[in-house]
């Protein structure tokens, strides 16, 4: 039974329908990698706010403080493709980041996602859409985007009021939200192959907002759990959650058997994070 079969088959548990048999062991990682603190994963410093981890041999987490530190994926496929989990909040970020990968890895074909609507999720995009790269995105982030971008802008704009956050808020302001241009069914999640090597995308129900999506890589058994994976130590902004289905979406994360575990915001990169979210969504 493959992972894809496996989470279905959670979705449809949680949903009540017939439960299928408990999922098999997944296949350890091929390149073997060393869980540790932060600061055991080399630092590339790109400027202001915005740095790389090297996580896995493969893999990047690019963090992003503007000013409230979020993540996104840069993961080198099987066939030198890369893929993007995510962007940085800003296109001017975003844009730092592809050249970035212009040097280190020369010409490549890259393909993104977005793992939710929020501006922490796809402020980037202007950028990757003016590069020519597909940015596959859920009907459901752009119907969000379209219905409430807007309003999440204005909200954010307020939080950022005050002197010390000019540069933030004029900067919030002008933020082109621009949507995917490749639109998948959210029930239905997106499967896509890269040599040998796939990437699975998974939308487990409304968690932290409606809409977000987790990406995960089995051939580094790497999940990026986006905003509905908690970093730190308190739920953030749960305007939009749902609070009763978020912890059963986590659960069905937890059968992926992901090593690595990236949160949407925060350090810790450890599979514990998914039953610390558990447990912190159970408190609150
Ligand atoms: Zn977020």
């Amino acid at each position: 039974m493959n992972r894809k079969i496996i989470l279905i088959a959670a979705v449809l548990l949680a949903a009540g329908c017939a439960a299928q048999s408990a999922p098999t062991a997944p296949p350890s990682p091929s390149a073997p990698f060393t869980i540790g603190p932060d600061t055991d994963f080399p630092h590339i410093d790109l400027g202001e706010g915005l740095y790389l981890r090297q996580i896995h041999t493969d893999v990047f987490v690019v963090t992003h403080a503007f000013p409230w530190p979020a993540n996104s994926l840069i993961v080198e496929m099987e066939n030198n493709d890369l893929v993007l989990a995510g962007t940085p909040y800003t296109p001017e970020a975003m844009q730092i980041v592809l050249d970035w990968i212009a040097e280190h890895f020369g010409k490549r074909n890259i393909t993104a996602f977005d793992p939710g609507y929020h501006v922490d999720n796809l402020g980037g995009n202007s950028a990757l859409l003016a590069a020519g790269i597909p940015v596959y995105g859920s009907d459901l982030s752009v119907r969000m985007l379209a219905e409430r971008g807007e309003e999440t802008r204005q909200m954010l704009l307020e939080m950022l009021l005050g002197p010390s956050n000019d540069r933030y808020r004029m900067t919030h302001a002008e933020i082109p939200y621009a949507a995917p241009d490749h639109v998948f069914p959210a029930k239905e999640g997106l499967t896509l192959t890269f040599g040998e090597e796939q990437v699975e995308v998974y939308w487990p129900g409304p968690t932290q907002a409606p809409d977000k999506m987790a990406v995960f890589f089995p051939g580094k058994m790497v999940l990026f759990g986006s905003c509905m994976v908690l970093g730190g130590n308190a739920t953030g902004n749960v305007r939009e959650a749902d609070m009763e289905n978020w912890p059963k979406a986590i659960e069905m994360l937890k059968q992926l058997g992901a090593e690595m575990v990236v949160p949407g915001h925060g350090d810790r990169l450890d599979p514990g994070l998914l039953n610390h979210t558990i447990d912190i969504l159970t408190t609150a």
